[in-house]
């Protein structure tokens, strides 16, 4: 479908918005969510942010697709959110309701698999995101995968050490009480002995500190080790790294390669392991993906 639409990607730490004109993006911006986590000033600059976007288009948005960090069930309403708890039990259609438009709603890491899956042209993907959480996402033969309930790919929740820190869905050791920012930013101010954030471990890898380096590699074990498994079970042809974190430090693909490649069977093949096409925009340009073709994107087989 070409015409007008809107893509809007709720994340954990930003919100943004993109208005496409029959496929050519006319307006976009990205904001921070207010500090605070008061839902009602964030829903309000959701339904702003979507009422300026609608305004640039210059015409009624046909279709929103939205690329949702929290869990929002069928009826658009949130049913938990960690980063934001206030927000559990609100209804997410009613900023979008003045438009008119159809919304629909993804899982965030989720539409961007099938985005870097689209870009590729690759039938075989896993889409790992780094950023406030690890989001992840799995393309299976040209077609998401979805699950039984639908929520399949949660690969932030691979279990890659059972002795690991705790993670917030109440286990050990899932690969996202290892790799998001807080768990990385918490680790690198263990190795340098003093507070230490995401923006401050990134610069510390472009300046090759050694206690950013050893972050990096600690993160990309880890990593390997979710992969490992995921390549037994559905053989990806590639894994795409993104996120705002995971784009952000971008030799981590190439020090998860290696370690991959060393824990694959011998005579087999390893995946790819590469940045995000869309770099920290991939839930974005899927919200844009679902906007465009809307609902069937997420049950057909997508990718040629
Ligand atoms: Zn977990």
């Amino acid at each position: 479908m070409t015409g007008a639409v809107l893509a809007v990607d709720i994340g954990g730490t930003k919100l943004a918005v993109r208005a496409l004109a029959d496929g050519v993006t006319v307006h976009e911006r990205t904001l921070p969510w207010r500090d605070g986590a008061d839902p009602d000033a964030d829903l309000d600059l959701l339904g702003a942010s979507v009422s300026e976007a609608a305004g640039a288009l210059g015409t009624a948005p046909v279709r929103i697709g939205v690329a949702a960090a929290p869990n929002v069930d069928g009826d658009g309403r949130v049913v938990g959110w960690p980063n934001r708890p206030g927000w559990t039990g609100r209804s997410l259609r009613v900023p979008f309701a003045r438009t008119g438009a159809e919304v629909l709603f993804g899982d965030d890491a989720t539409l961007a698999a099938l985005a870097e899956a689209h870009a590729t042209g690759c039938r075989d993907l896993v889409y790992l995101g780094l950023g406030t959480g690890v989001g992840g996402g799995l393309v299976c033969g040209g077609r998401l995968l979805t699950g039984a309930w639908g929520t399949a790919g949660e690969v932030g929740h691979l279990v890659v050490d059972p002795a690991g820190p705790p993670c917030r869905c109440g286990r050990r050791g899932c690969l996202q009480a290892g790799v998001s920012g807080p768990a990385l930013a918490a680790h690198a101010a263990a190795r340098r002995g003093r507070t230490t954030t995401t923006a401050e471990l990134v610069a510390g890898v472009a300046d090759a500190e050694d206690w950013a380096e050893h972050t990096l590699d600690h993160a990309a074990g880890l990593i390997a080790r979710a992969l490992a498994v995921l390549t037994e079970l559905v053989q990806p042809a590639r894994v795409h790294i993104g996120g705002g974190l995971g784009s952000a430090l971008t030799a981590l693909p190439e020090r998860v390669a290696p370690r991959l490649a060393a824990t694959v069977r011998a005579g087999r093949p390893v995946p790819e392991v590469r940045p995000a096409v869309h770099g920290a925009h991939a839930s974005l340009a899927g919200a844009a993906l679902l906007a465009a073709r809307g609902a069937a994107l997420l049950g057909e087989e997508s990718v040629a």
